[in-house]
């Protein structure tokens, strides 16, 4: 039988972006977008255009995605014409293959907050889906409040519903704005909002205000609907959004929607989630939640016992689903079996030849163990990792040595009578029978000692010209009695490969430079560079 579509709306960008204290650059939203349409996402929403210089910005380009990139803004507002209102006129501008509208379709609201008459609100919505359609846009209507509006007066939240759908709009979206509303009522509720609109044209748009944003997307789906808005991680204001990281694997993997539905991400895709829900949280710097379905640390961790042994004979008997599937491992802790096929995993990952009974493996084991028991995160340091297993397999030549570095911060006065800080970093390196003294200056002290480590490395200079600093990010933590500081660095080059390295010290330049030379090690090793 062929399986129906589902489509995923992603609204990271858009109302994930009102979490508390979350700001994304336009670098940030574009590399989101970019990671969004490749696991194939349906839909994106970028931002707000006319709302805020990043979101004008970001629909001012092209932007070559596959996804719908969708803008979202309000209809027209009460008393106005179409022709006469700048928030719509940004909107319809701006470079989008979408524009989802958001709408008022609780009676209460259309009073108190918008000051208008019923027929207005109904009349604003048809306006402004007409526009948009007459622009060649694909449209979509956000009903806010939808299911305590349907509960007040479902005459008039269906009424709004049907304004956009027979006004062409492609999608009508029910939002529980709020995120009050419980499973049960939202299946009852979109069961008779498909009654009156197919329900191949009714998304749901779920808050999370009573942990059950994700159960009340399912719940709508089960009742008819066939888009769900979601964002990553769960990110949103107050208590969040539905979890697209939690839905997506639910749909692909249980056979009560896997059966019936397709989604836009396919198998292969699936195995890059964990990817994407821990690359957003580095972007905003946060630590990955351990316990998240699916992705986290300990999703598919069990403690060494009678289930560690029934595990490892058959996952079945204490895993819902195989964990590679969403890209995550089984960890059986305490195990040194289960971190051995983790590490010889990872050693066939990055191509590194060695015999499974090897005694070696069982060493570098030890080393990860110990080296992430004082804050090292290997994790999320891939190219560190590689470095540390080459070197246990004997296979790192020793390229270079700093035999010595200093760093300067200097806070001053310039010439206009403003406080300026600038630091200088001198570096002193043997490279074979050579002794090279670079100095570099910076606006800190991490950026000054890059600056004059890449200066003058001798025979490799040529290798290493083309490598760049993309991002450089510091979490303070808690190891034992003392903070540390684990620095993780990403590094691009030339052929734009990127790799993240990793250094710990309780001094954050002794990390940071740990971390700098990591990645300049990775790239001549990558490089083939001779000794
Ligand atoms: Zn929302």
């Amino acid at each position: 039988m062929a399986r129906e579509r589902l489509y995923l709306f992603d609204t990271t960008l858009r109302d994930g972006a009102q979490t508390n204290g979350v700001d994304f650059t336009l670098n940030d939203k574009l590399a989101i977008a970019r990671m969004l349409d490749d696991i194939g996402i349906d839909y994106v929403e970028g931002g707000y255009p006319g709302a805020n210089p990043t979101d004008t910005e970001l629909f001012g380009h092209d932007r070559a995605l596959d996804t719908t990139f969708t803008a979202f803004g309000m209809t027209r507002r009460p008393g106005r014409s179409t022709s006469n209102d700048p928030g719509l006129k940004a909107l319809l501008d701006a470079k989008a293959d979408a524009i989802c509208f958001v709408a008022k379709s609780w009676d209460y609201h259309v009073r108190v907050a918008l000051e208008t008459t019923l027929e207005e609100n109904l009349a604003s919505i048809r306006d402004s889906v007409r526009a948009a359609k007459a622009k060649g846009r694909e449209v979509l209507l956000d009903c806010e409040h939808f299911f305590d509006g349907y509960k007040a007066n479902p005459k008039f939240a269906l009424a709004c519903a049907k304004a956009a759908y027979e006004e062409g709009a492609r999608w009508v979206v029910l939002c529980d704005t709020n995120g009050g509303t419980l499973p049960h009522e939202v299946e009852e509720i979109v069961g008779a909002v498909v009654k009156v609109i197919p329900g191949d044209h009714v998304g749901i748009h779920a808050h999370n205000d009573t942990e059950q944003a994700v159960a009340n997307s399912l719940a709508a789906v089960r009742a008819g609907a066939r888009q769900i808005q979601g964002t990553l991680n769960g990110l949103g204001e107050r208590c969040g959004n539905a979890n697209l990281v939690s839905i997506i694997p639910t749909l692909k993997l249980k056979p009560d929607f896997a059966d019936k539905f397709e989604i836009g991400v396919s198998d292969a895709k699936l195995t890059g989630l964990l990817h994407v829900s821990r690359a957003l949280d580095e972007m905003l710097n946060r630590a990955p939640n351990r316990h998240a379905p699916y992705v986290g640390e300990s999703a598919f961790a069990t403690k060494a016992g009678i289930h560690a042994s029934a595990i490892v004979k058959e996952p079945a008997t204490y895993e819902h689903v195989a964990p590679d599937t969403v890209g995550n491992r089984r960890k059986l802790m305490v195990s040194d079996q289960a971190g051995r096929s983790n590490v010889l995993a990872e050693l066939e990952r990055i191509g590194l030849k060695v015999d499974k009974n090897d005694p070696r493996i069982g060493k570098l084991l030890d080393v990860v163990k110990e080296r992430e028991a004082t804050g090292y995160a290997y994790e999320s340091a891939d190219a560190s990792f590689e470095l540390l297993a080459r070197r246990v397999f004997g296979k790192v030549p020793n390229y270079f040595d700093v035999v010595q570095f200093d760093v300067n911060v200097e806070q001053r006065y310039n010439a206009n009578g403003q406080r300026v800080t600038v630091s200088m970093a001198v570096v002193k390196v043997r490279v074979g029978e050579e002794t090279l003294i670079s100095a570099g200056e910076g606006n800190g002290p991490v950026n000054a000692l890059d600056v004059a480590l890449r200066k003058d490395l001798g025979k490799y200079q040529s290798t290493i010209s083309g490598l760049s600093l993309t991002d450089y990010r510091v979490r303070i933590l808690n190891s034992g009695t003392e903070a540390v500081t684990r620095v993780l660095i990403e590094s691009e080059d030339e052929t734009g490969e990127r790799w993240t390295t990793v250094g710990v010290s309780p001094n954050i330049i002794d990390a940071s430079f740990q971390a700098l030379m990591d990645s300049i090690v990775y790239k001549l090793v990558k490089a083939g560079a001779p000794a």
